[in-house]
């Protein structure tokens, strides 16, 4: 069900350090509804390490994929920020390629083909490639045409024989989620026409170490890339890095664009600019995730106090936020034992149990029925939201504990 490599994922180099310990898991998105067959998935090791050769921050429990993802339920189109933060990247990224023709592109984790469509919009004929076949399914519904199967080279060769090769080549948060990275980028080379532009998003090492996002550390993110690492890695696939934009999505990613390195196109001053910040600022110093782990650790002690004072006074404690994010969150922390429920907003995700735990997920009206008074925000990064929904809850003498990236305490 899972392995552990011994080398980096990005260069083969044997001199990997642990840079932040984690406990172990089950798969941090399995929220199932009850009598699922796969509600009860085992906990597997993820600790985040460094390459003291590249600098690559990754993961080297890799979790057998038809287990992550084989079964996921959730589309693009649910989720209405991607639906806007995809079409401004498709304007973003038509205006960097800046090429009157329509062009040739190509998905890679395409999901429901919401990304795609927009190309489409634009003249564009477009081709997804997915994991997935029911996701596959409702993209085609959509008029998406999309191939099922992982991206490796057997499957460039598909594509290639069947479609030919492709103008743009994009692939979003994928990019961190192969175990074969090399196979995986040498197959976007050879899917690529001499002029192409492969264009993929990842979240950054740097935001997560500067934004304390450490709950982005789980079995699905096998990479945590960064500029140093990721352009020398490109170069060895054949691919030069030519430049990266900064965007906000996950916490902090990076946009990151690479031609094939026969092109003549040139690397921008970002790359190298970017390289030089990370050095300066330490990124590839293990110090800098010593003193994160002391924070996650400072946390916990004081959080746990509370909630045993709370659990002695009121007998029961709430946690808000079903993500996988949260999950990582409740487990670093080990909130879980104290919670008698999760609350969370979504309804697809309500009525489900929590991975391990089997914590009932309910909307936030359980709050009031179960005379909860007291919330621990897992999903800390939208404390803010969460609060300003939930103010009957505070009217009515609630407290909201928000526990990261320092403790705060919400009451009226
Ligand atoms: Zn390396």
């Amino acid at each position: 069900m899972f392995y552990t490599r011994t080398t980096c994922r990005l260069c083969d180099s044997p001199d990997v350090s642990i840079a932040f310990k984690m406990p172990s898991m089950p798969p941090v998105d399995n929220y199932r509804l009850p009598g699922d067959a796969e509600i009860v998935l085992p906990a597997f090791p993820m600790d985040l390490y460094m390459c003291q050769a590249c600098g690559h921050a990754q993961l080297l429990d890799v979790v057998d994929p038809d287990i992550l993802f084989g079964n996921y339920i959730y589309t693009s189109s649910s989720s209405p920020d991607l639906d806007e933060h995809f079409g401004k990247y498709v304007e973003v990224v038509l205006r960097f390629l800046n090429q009157p023709k329509a062009l040739k592109v190509l998905d890679v984790g395409s999901n429901d083909g919401l990304l795609l469509g927009k190309f489409k919009a634009f003249g564009h004929s477009v081709l997804g490639v997915d994991a997935s076949e029911a996701v596959a399914k409702i993209a085609r519904n959509h008029g998406i045409e999309t191939h099922v199967g992982y991206l490796n080279k057997a499957t460039a060769a598909q594509v290639t024989a069947k479609y030919g090769k492709f103008d743009l080549v994009t692939a979003n948060n994928v990019f961190s989620h192969a175990d074969n990275l090399q196979e995986f980028a040498r197959a976007v080379e050879t899917l690529m026409t001499d002029n192409a532009t492969f264009v993929f998003e990842v979240s950054y090492l740097k935001d997560l170490v500067d934004k304390s996002v450490i709950d982005y550390v789980y079995h699905e993110h096998l990479c945590h890339h960064s500029i140093k690492p990721l352009k020398q890695f490109l170069e060895l696939c054949g691919l030069k890095l030519v430049n990266v934009d900064r965007v906000a999505t996950k916490g902090g990613s990076i946009r990151c664009y690479a031609v094939k390195k026969s092109s003549p196109a040139a690397e921008l001053p970002v790359v190298q600019a970017m390289i030089t910040e990370e050095l300066e600022t330490g990124l590839y110093d293990l110090a800098n995730f010593k003193k994160l782990a002391k924070q996650v650790e400072q946390i916990k002690a004081e959080l746990h106090l509370i909630c045993k004072d709370v659990i002695q006074r009121q007998g029961q404690i709430a946690l808000y936020g079903a993500a996988a994010t949260a999950t990582v969150l409740n487990y670093m922390l080990d909130i879980n034992q104290y919670g008698s429920l999760i609350i969370d907003d979504n309804p697809v995700r309500q009525q489900r149990l929590s991975p391990g735990f089997m914590l009932p997920v309910l909307p936030a009206s359980a709050l009031l029925e179960h005379h909860v008074k007291t919330v621990i925000i897992s999903a800390w990064r939208f404390a803010d939201l969460i609060v300003e929904r939930n103010k009957e809850f505070l009217d009515q003498g609630g407290v909201f504990v928000i526990p990261f990236p320092a403790i705060r305490i919400i009451k009226k």
